[in-house]
């Protein structure tokens, strides 16, 4: 028979949004020494934000989005969705678009129609009607032979060093204007870090992403330990690095590679959202889809424990 708190507790945690798979899992988190977490996906939103914008004199930050954004309207790219996405956010009326070409695996290029009345911050100044314009990574600079200003170059370096990518504004054959992009944090990420603090558990972060990446991410975040770069096959072994220093260790991932580090930690937890291979592999599922639930999972493992003793 089941015991009866062993019962009782299951129903607290499917009322509290978690799916208890192994309930010997379950029993362990109260004594959890360390959590990690996957990075994207699970901490982020998987999707990048402008963060930065560097204007040149002439050209304000607003104009400068606007003419990018229309220039990226046709494009699927990440990049095209994050800087249509922020000029949506700041209210802009984007400029039409007469033609344009995606620039395989460097950017854009569109001409962009400029009516002054029915486009609100973006006048004959700034672009004229029917200027072809171009948006691109560093890439594009060097395809099309374009040197950035030292305050764009200075821009580039610092944005580059939180390990943020840059993207430019060309008019004229000259890069104008830049922003800069980073993972977008998921709200509820902050604050599941702070309860898991709270509780006294340490929190690292693993990712394939690179160093200075992970690194910003972490410091944002206020991540005890993060792993960089580590290849989807490699990620169990920081597992059992972690368990070999005598820690009681958990994962919290989404992804189909989460899964050999979610099977292989002490109490494996999939993000509800994630693939069905990492809901297989987990002990707990986070049903609602919220980081804030694993420190839920450890209250509510520690508090009908205790009782049991
Ligand atoms: P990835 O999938 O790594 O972004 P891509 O080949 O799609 O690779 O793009 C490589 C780089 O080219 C991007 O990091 C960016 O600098 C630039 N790029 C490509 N497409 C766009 C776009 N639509 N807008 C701005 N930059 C772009
Ligand atoms: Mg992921």
């Amino acid at each position: 028979a089941v015991p009866l708190v062993v019962a009782i507790n299951t129903t607290m945690a499917a009322q509290n949004g978690m799916l208890i798979r192994d309930r010997i899992a379950m029993e362990e988190a109260r004594n959890l020494d360390t959590i990690v977490f996957d990075k994207t996906g699970t901490l982020t939103k998987g999707e990048q934000g402008v963060v930065d914008v560097a204007t040149t004199d002439d050209w304000d930050e607003d104009e400068q989005l606007a003419v990018m954004a229309a220039a990226e309207g046709d494009s699927e790219h990440m990049i095209a969705e994050a800087i249509r996405e922020e000029a949506d956010e700041r209210g802009l009326s984007v400029p039409g678009v007469r033609e344009f070409e995606a620039i395989e695996g460097r950017g854009v290029r569109a001409t962009v129609e400029v009516e002054a009345a029915a486009t609100p911050g973006v006048d004959g100044d700034s672009v004229r009607d029917g200027e072809t314009v171009h948006v691109g990574g560093p890439n594009l600079l060097r395809y099309l032979d374009v040197e950035p200003d030292d305050d764009l170059k200075a821009f580039a370096d610092e944005a580059g060093e939180r390990g943020q990518g840059v993207v430019y504004l060309l008019r004229n054959g000259e890069a104008v204007g830049a922003v800069a992009l980073a993972d977008v944090i998921r709200d509820e990420s902050f604050e599941a870090i702070d309860a898991l603090h709270e509780l006294d558990v340490e929190v690292a972060m693993l990712t394939g992403d690179t160093e200075d990446v992970a690194r910003a991410v972490s410091e944002e975040l206020d991540i005890d330990t993060f792993f960089a770069e580590v290849l989807p096959e490699d990620k169990d072994k920081k597992i059992i690095e972690l368990q070999d220093q005598g820690k009681l260790v958990a994962m919290v991932g989404d992804g189909v590679n989460d899964a050999p580090a979610l099977t292989r930690s002490d109490v494996g937890i999939a993000i509800g959202s994630g693939t069905d291979v990492a809901v297989e592999s987990a002990d707990v599922v986070l049903v609602e889809n919220d980081p804030r639930d694993v420190a839920h999972l450890v209250q509510l493992s520690r508090k009908s424990y205790r009782k049991m003793q």
